[in-house]
């Protein structure tokens, strides 16, 4: 008889749902841990989700075994997808918090194959780094890890 994987999934999470196959979803790639779907929304054409099976809100709640999988699994969908899609570059995006843009409260990492000139995505609008300010912060950081 086959153990059955006890999971952390929180009640009426929509991704809990999708990466468990309760909702069923195109899947790219699927192990014990994660499951990778298509985004509903794509940026561009292919754009795609790592979703933890197990439940985390964000990469504040995450455990740190998962986290250094996920990045593992990038990697490999990176380049599975850059050559499926004949993609010419990849964005990963992790968004946390309503402030960063998350609008969906499981973890997940977006990976977003690239084409030239799809002007899909500008992150950010470059600002100055001030040296003054740059010392003090660098200071606040050590002090927290
Ligand atoms: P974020 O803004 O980082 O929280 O990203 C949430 C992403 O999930 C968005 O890009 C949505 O298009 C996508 N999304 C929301 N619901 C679904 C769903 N049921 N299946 C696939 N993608 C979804
Ligand atoms: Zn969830």
């Amino acid at each position: 008889m086959q153990a059955r994987v006890k999971r952390n999934m929180k009640e009426d999470c929509i991704f809990c749902k999708i990466a468990n196959g309760v909702i069923p979803s195109h899947t790219l790639y699927e192990d014990d841990n994660f499951r990778v779907i298509f985004d509903l929304g794509p940026a561009t054409k292919g754009h795609a989700l790592i979703l933890p099976k197990c439940h985390y809100d964000n990469i504040y709640s995450i455990d740190e075994e998962a986290a250094s999988k996920v990045f593992v699994l990038a990697k490999k969908m990176a380049g599975a997808m850059t050559k499926a899609f004949d993609a010419d570059g990849f964005n990963v995006i992790q968004n946390n918090g309503e402030e960063a843009g998350q609008t969906v409260f499981h973890f997940h990492m977006h990976l977003i194959p690239r084409y030239k000139n799809d002007n899909a995505l500008k992150l950010w609008k470059a600002g100055e780094a001030k040296e003054e300010e740059l010392k003090e912060l660098e200071q606040k950081v050590k002090e927290c890890i």
